[in-house]
This record gives C-alpha cells, structure tokens and sequence, in this order.
C-alpha cells in the first residue's frame, strides 16, 4: 500500500514537472514565432521602436500577438512607458491583473533572460516568461496556466492515507479475531493437557470446540483421540502391574517362608551360609513390600482398593506401631509423645491395618533417611481438621524445591540417592490418607530433619473415604 501510494506520489510529481516543461517550451516556441514577425514586418528591432507604430501597425502587432495566444496562454507587449500592448481579444479574456502580477513578480528577481517564473495568482498557478527584451526598450512577454496537479496530487494522497489507515484497521481487526478465534481453543486444549494426569486421563475427556477453524478442530480430534488411546494403554499398563505383582507376590511368599525357616531350623549353617540367607530373606522382604505398594496403587486407581474403616483408638495404634518398630529400629531411638488433652477422645475414622503401614512407611524412611542413633519422635496432637500424629526425625531432610514433588509416583528428591528406594511409598501414604478421608502433608528443611503429619478425621460427618 505504502509503495503504491509513493510510486503513484512519484508518478504525478513528474507528470507535474513534464506538464510545466512542456509549457514553457509551448510559450517560448510561441514568443519566438511573434518576435519573428515583428522584427520581419520591421515593428521592432533595427531602429524601430513602439513609438514609430501607425495605428494599421498596432493593430497589425496586437493580431499578431492574438494569433498566438489561446485560452491558456497570453502574449503582450510592455512599451519602454510601461504601457501594455494586448492581444487583439475578441476570442480570448485578457486576465490582466494577472499581467500585472506576472510582471511585478518578474522585477523582483534578478535572473536573466529568458526570465521563467511560477507564479500563484487567485488560488491558481502560472507560468509567466519574459521572453525578449528589445533596444528600444519595448519587453516581449508570455504566460500560461500551469495545469495544476498540485491538488489532485494532495487529495489523492490524502484518500490514500485514508484508504491506508482504513485498511490497517480492518486486517488489524480480522486479524485479531482470526487470532482469538484460532488461539482461544489452543490455549483451551493446552490448559487441559497441562492439567491431565494419569489419575484424571478417562475421567475428563478434551471437550469438543466448535467455535474454530477447521485445522484447530482437527488438532482438537487428534488430541482426544490421543487421550483415548493414552487412557486405554494405562489401564492396560494396571491391569498389567496389577496381575504380575499378584502372581509374583504367593511364590515370594513360599520362598520367604522357606528361607526363614532354613535359617530358623538348619543347625550347621557356617556364619557366611547364614549371613547368604538372611540377605536373601531381606531382599525378599523389600520385594514384597514393593510388591504390595504396586498392588495398592493399582487398586487405588481402578477404584479396588478396600478399606475396613472403624473407630479407632489412636493413641493404643501409636503405641502398638512403636512396639512393632522398635525390633527394626536397631540403630534410631524412637520415642512417643501423646499430646492430647485428657479429656479429649484419641479416637477416629480409620482403617487400623492401613494407618498402622502408614506409620511403619513413614518411620521406615525416617530411619532410612536419619543417621544413626538419632532420635525419630511418634507425636500424637489435637489438629483443627481432626487428630494429627507426626513422625519426626533429625535426617538428613528434603530440598525445598523437592517439597511439592515428594508424594508422587517413583518421585525421589536430589540428596536421596545415597539410600536405596523406588520412591513409591509415599505416594502409597498418600493414596492410603486420602482413601481413609485423612490428609497428610511434610515439613522439612535440607539437613534438619522432616516432620510427616497425617490428620484423620474425628467424627463420622468427616468421613470421606473414597473407597
Ligand atoms: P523411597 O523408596 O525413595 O524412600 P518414598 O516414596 O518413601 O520412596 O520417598 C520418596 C522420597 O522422599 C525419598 O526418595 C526421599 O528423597 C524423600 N523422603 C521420604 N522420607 C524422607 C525423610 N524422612 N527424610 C528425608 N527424605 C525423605
């Protein structure tokens, strides 16, 4: 647009400039014929003079000059008194203010001849010359109408710049709408890819878009179908985790009975035999315990997982969870602290056996992530959602930028690689707290220590087991 306009600006600058050129050649071509015919009818020029004219030789100069004048142009003669001789008009209307003007704009400059000049006289332009001077003082002169492109050229421009914003502003405006009408639906599909996980893959699928081009339609598509297939390979993937980790948890069971009972029964086991078998025993205990995590999250995600919910006393389960961990618990001493006001009821809704693993989980990786002969604290304390118990350690703590991670699947955090672990217990205790209608969250600061925190719920109304 801008090109078209400069090139089109350009274009009527020089058709201006040619039209001018073209009347100066006109106006001296013009003057040259009149000053022949003067100075061969001997008018002026070898000692003749405006003076010596007859009133026949007058006449005979004015038609002269009336010959090349037109409606554009006009030729005269100014006598050495500043008297003007005029075309014969009969033809023709003699602007002479405009004469008057042309002259007077002559005799303030300095140039020489052929004198050429623009002149503006009432609202139009003129090219007015002073074609020839004679010895007898008489001045030949000639002038025309410029033919004015000036105006056009203006108003053109002006239309153009208008045509130009006009047009900028529509394509700005489709162009924000095409925008809007393809953007919207891809950041309505980016936001539900970002929220999607495996737990929500089925449960809410990409909502159709009508409102949008064909293309982004198409990618919406293309995007549900992909969920569909995502979603039916995970729960393959379960169904999968969940029948392998069932058929390999009875004959780990036989292989750990047996083991204990070898080295239980056998007598003459060296020390080295025996060291062998309890490894083994205690490789097939961590294989079971990974075993049941597996199973457990299965269960959760396909909604299987089975709770016996129940009141339970809380402050009797601490202290059976303490008894139990004490054996393992060779290296950390393990302390119980019951913060609930004596009035107050120790009881909630809970599934004992689960909240118990919970406990044994969480103490577990305190010792896990503690060193050795430093203290892991069971508190028990009334919570505003309900009754809490914390499982405190002095270990080596999880890196703030772990925090918002730690209770995902296999999540580990950066200072962990030194212990072994698959990072799925937690994730375990938190399926576990929320299929039982509790919480549990972490407090921790990068070698100071971590604090769990699970909350159940004291009274009935609180329950919201999703099992
Ligand atoms: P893992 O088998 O790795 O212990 P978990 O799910 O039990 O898996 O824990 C996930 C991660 O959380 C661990 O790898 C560790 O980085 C961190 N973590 C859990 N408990 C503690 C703790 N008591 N102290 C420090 N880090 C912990």
């Amino acid at each position: 647009m801008i090109g078209f306009t400069g090139a089109t600006t350009t274009g009527l600058w020089l058709s201006n400039r040619n039209q001018i050129r073209n009347g100066e050649a006109e106006l001296q071509a013009n003057a040259e014929h009149v000053h022949q015919a003067l100075v061969e009818h001997a008018h002026l020029g070898q000692g003749r003079s405006s003076k010596d004219w007859s009133p026949t030789e007058h006449a005979e100069v004015r038609q002269e000059l009336r010959d090349h004048s037109g409606v554009w142009a006009t030729l005269w003669i100014q006598q050495p008194d500043g008297k003007l001789v005029l075309p014969n008009a009969s033809h023709i209307k003699i602007d002479k203010n405009m004469i008057r003007a042309a002259m007077k704009a002559q005799k303030k400059t300095q140039k020489k001849d052929p004198k050429i000049l623009i002149i503006n006289h009432e609202g139009r332009k003129y090219l007015s010359i002073l074609s020839r001077t004679y010895p007898s003082g008489e001045q030949l002169w000639s002038a025309t109408k410029a033919r004015d492109t000036e105006r056009s050229q203006n108003e053109y421009l002006g239309w153009m710049i208008l045509i130009g914003v006009g047009s900028m502003l529509l394509s700005l405006m489709t162009i924000t709408l095409m925008v809007r009408r393809i953007v919207r639906p891809l950041m309505q599909l980016s936001e539900r890819c970002t929220a999607l996980t495996a737990d929500t893959l089925n449960q809410e699928p990409i909502p159709e878009i009508t409102n949008a081009p064909k293309e982004v339609r198409q990618l919406a598509r293309t995007y549900a179908e992909l969920m569909e297939r995502l979603s039916l390979s995970w729960d393959d993937q379960r169904r999968f985790v969940s029948t392998v980790s069932h058929e390999l948890r009875t004959p780990l069971t036989i292989v750990q009975g047996y083991l204990r009972r070898t080295i239980k029964r056998s007598k003459g086991l060296t020390a080295d035999e025996r060291q062998g078998l309890q490894t083994a025993e205690e490789e097939s205990i961590r294989m079971r315990m990974l075993l049941d995590d597996l199973l457990d999250l299965s269960r959760g995600d396909s909604g299987q997982l089975q709770l016996n919910q129940e009141l339970v006393n809380l402050g009797q389960l601490v202290d059976k969870v303490a008894d139990l961990s004490k054996s393992n618990l060779t290296h950390h001493k393990l302390e119980v602290v019951n913060n609930m006001p004596e009035h107050a009821t120790s009881e909630a809704l809970a599934d004992p056996a689960r909240l118990q693993q919970v406990l044994l989980d969480l103490i577990d990786n305190a010792a896990k992530y503690a060193p050795q002969d430093s203290l892991i604290t069971l508190l028990l304390h009334p919570h505003a959602d309900g009754i809490a118990i914390d499982v405190k350690d002095e270990g080596i703590g999880i890196p703030e930028s772990d925090l918002p991670n730690i209770f995902n699947r296999f999540y580990r955090a950066k200072n962990s690689s030194v212990s072994s672990g698959t990072g799925l217990g937690l994730s375990v205790v938190a399926l576990l707290m929320s299929a039982m209608g509790g919480q549990v969250y972490v407090q921790s600061k990068e070698g100071e220590g971590s604090c769990f925190t699970v909350i159940l719920p004291k009274t009935i109304t609180n329950f919201k087991a999703k099992s």
